[in-house]
């Protein structure tokens, strides 16, 4: 039976047939791989989502984490999966050899994490969150520090958390006061004592396993003020002695569970660091260990962002793909209603998928869920090629195609993968409505995927305010490099390739018109006043060109499958892409509406 997680069918065109994935084994860094045991990797991540992540998905969802004031109650099918996904050398999948990884390229690794996300969003958070602080570790970690809390981490001993947001900042961590006072003397002399408060800590507490790692955000005193004067900490949940043992507790204690929405099965924290609950030589302070130098904490973490943005993408993404599979499976066997062509009452009624307005919603899924899985393969593939550089110019131009892609990677799927969770519901008519149903969940689970890793409006300040004009321009120069070189062979193609092109190349031109024009007024403020019209109207044409690659890469087969990549990428032109007309036209006239309005006038 085909699974309705995600259509491995699909992966398998877009990381064989159009990204040549395949290909990369000819690099050092992954000449280890071969096609088969890119294979077997994702045949093992459906196996492995499929038996252990997706059952308790629901159950987790209706039995979210409870605290009684001490420990934190989990369903126990969530650690069986996780001890499952360790015992499968997972987490270290796209980790260096030296490290304990298998060296496996992003592309692939994405993939495979896609059918977890795609299973239990919720449980494979949890994963995702140790794979992010072990990244950061491999890359600005000492040895030490390495051996100490890395290592467990990959075993699955050690689970890890990301801890910036405070109660009082969030989008603004310039404004963080948590405060990491060093430490001269005794058995903790060269660590610091952390004092304050992390808010929306994801997998901050638990019981999953030995010990859980927390990388922390922290200002020391004398520090510069801003994100210049940020360090970044390790602090465990129970200090490691020499040996890699688990000892005494340190001074980090859960205040509370946030009760959320969806993505109810990981636990959502507060955590307090130094109140004295627990006492580490004596004396209150969470110890916390430095990682790099002091005031680089924000930029060591920035570092990490790319992968940590692109990481949210598939996840918005496997969600969207799973609720359009499945609302693809109901459109075929839900019978109602009758051809608007037929008269006759008696004639039976047909699947709902007959009706083109159904079409039309199941189309616009897989339009959105393709195109975007195209998006973020295509950027995990950037990673690839910029770890494996074979020069300085390979590295260059990847990095700076990357670079302007990543805010689009993260927040396009997390709005249109979004809709197509709406749009699934939409197609169960009532039923999708209810809880006996998945779809409501995967949009309630989905729903956080614009908030959190930078929200929707900081992605396009990202984008707009930095990514588009740093160095001159240069990413968005190679991004119009890149697109140019798809409109060009598919305009020597010709037919409906041709066409589609030079639709693509006429919105491209003038978004860069447009985006010279903005800057040139010389009015900032009208500018990055509509930064999110601007990154909505960068994320269609981007996702235009993400379909016009993939009906290049089918050209001149038949079948099902390709016959419907094509339809579905005419959907998008046809449907989706003259969205984009107006917001230019918007961004254009350096509309000043939202600027201009009042606070009295609501
Ligand atoms: C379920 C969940 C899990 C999370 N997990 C973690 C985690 O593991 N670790 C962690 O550190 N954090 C985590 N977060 C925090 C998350 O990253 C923040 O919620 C997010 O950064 C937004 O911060 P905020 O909630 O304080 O909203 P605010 O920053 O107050 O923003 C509120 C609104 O104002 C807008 N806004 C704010 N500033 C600006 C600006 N300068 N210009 C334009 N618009 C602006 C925002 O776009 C948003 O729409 C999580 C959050 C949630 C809900």
């Amino acid at each position: 039976m085909k699974s309705t997680l995600l259509s491995r069918r699909d992966l398998d065109f877009l990381l064989f047939e159009w990204l040549h994935v395949d290909e990369l084994t000819k690099r050092e860094r992954f000449a280890e791989h071969s096609e088969e045991t890119f294979a077997g990797v994702l045949d093992l991540c459906e196996q492995l989502a499929t038996r252990y992540f997706a059952p308790h998905n629901k159950k987790s969802d209706a039995n979210e984490p409870s605290f009684d004031g001490r420990t934190v109650t989990i369903i126990p099918e969530v650690k069986e999966a996780l001890d499952a996904f360790a015992r499968a050398d997972l987490i270290a999948m796209g980790m260096d050899a030296e490290l304990g990884g298998a060296q496996l390229p992003m592309a692939v690794a994405a993939a495979g994490l896609a059918w977890f996300h795609a299973a239990n969003t919720s449980t494979a958070g949890y994963v995702l969150l140790t794979q992010a602080n072990a990244n950061l570790l491999a890359k600005y970690g000492t040895a030490e520090q390495i051996d100490a809390f890395l290592r467990p981490m990959l075993a699955g001993r050690f689970s890890g958390t990301m801890c910036m947001s405070e109660p009082q900042a969030g989008s603004s961590l310039a404004d963080i006061v948590t405060r990491a006072e060093p430490c001269d003397s005794g058995p903790f002399a060269g660590t610091y004592r952390l004092f304050g408060s992390k808010m929306w800590i994801s997998g901050g507490e638990h019981e999953l396993n030995e010990n859980i790692v927390h990388l922390v955000l922290a200002k020391i005193p004398g520090a510069p003020p801003g994100t210049r004067g940020i360090s970044l900490f390790i602090v465990p949940k129970y200090l490691v002695s020499a040996d890699g043992t688990v000892g005494e507790r340190n001074d980090v204690v859960l205040a509370g569970l946030n009760h959320k929405m969806g993505y109810r099965g990981i636990t959502n924290t507060v955590l307090n660091f130094g109140e004295g609950g627990f006492r580490p030589d004596g004396r209150p302070g969470a110890v916390g260990y430095l990682v790099g130098e002091p005031h680089r904490g924000l930029s060591y973490m920035f570092h990490m962002m790319n992968e940590a943005r692109l990481g949210v993408g598939v996840g918005a993404i496997a969600l969207g793909y799973t609720g359009y599979l499945k609302s693809l499976d109901y459109a075929r066997n839900r019978p109602q209603g009758r051809p608007v062509t037929t008269k006759d009452p008696t004639t039976p009624p047909v699947p709902i998928i007959e009706h083109p307005d159904v079409k039309r919603m199941l189309l616009a899924q897989k339009s959105y869920v393709e195109g975007a899985l195209a998006l973020a393969l295509y950027c995990a593939r950037l990673i690839d090629i910029g770890r494996s550089a074979e020069s300085a110019d390979e590295l260059e131009s990847s990095t700076l195609l990357l670079d302007i892609l990543t805010p689009i990677a993260k927040s396009w799927p997390s709005q249109w993968c979004l809709e197509a969770n709406n749009l699934a519901i939409q197609v169960h008519g009532g039923y999708g409505y209810t809880r006996e149903y998945d779809v409501e969940q995967h949009y309630r689970d989905n729903r956080l995927n614009p908030i959190h890793e930078g929200t929707h409006g900081i992605q396009s300040l990202d984008l707009l305010g930095r990514k588009v004009v740093a160095r001159n321009g240069a990413s968005l120069s190679a991004l119009a490099a890149a697109v140019n070189q798809t409109v060009s062979a598919a305009t020597a193609s010709g037919g409906e390739l041709g066409e589609l092109a030079a639709q693509l190349e006429a919105a491209w031109r003038r978004l860069v018109d447009i985006t010279g024009g903005m800057f040139a007024s010389g009015d900032i403020e009208a500018a990055l006043a509509n930064s999110v019209v601007y990154m909505e109207a960068v994320g269609h044409l981007v996702i235009a060109w993400m379909w016009l690659e993939q009906m290049r890469a089918a050209e001149g087969r038949d079948g099902d499958f390709y016959d419907g990549k094509r339809q579905a990428g005419r959907y998008f032109f046809r449907y989706e892409l003259p969205k984009t007309g107006p917001q230019l036209d918007l961004l254009e006239s350096l509309d000043r509406t939202t600027i201009e309005m009042r606070d009295a006038w609501f």
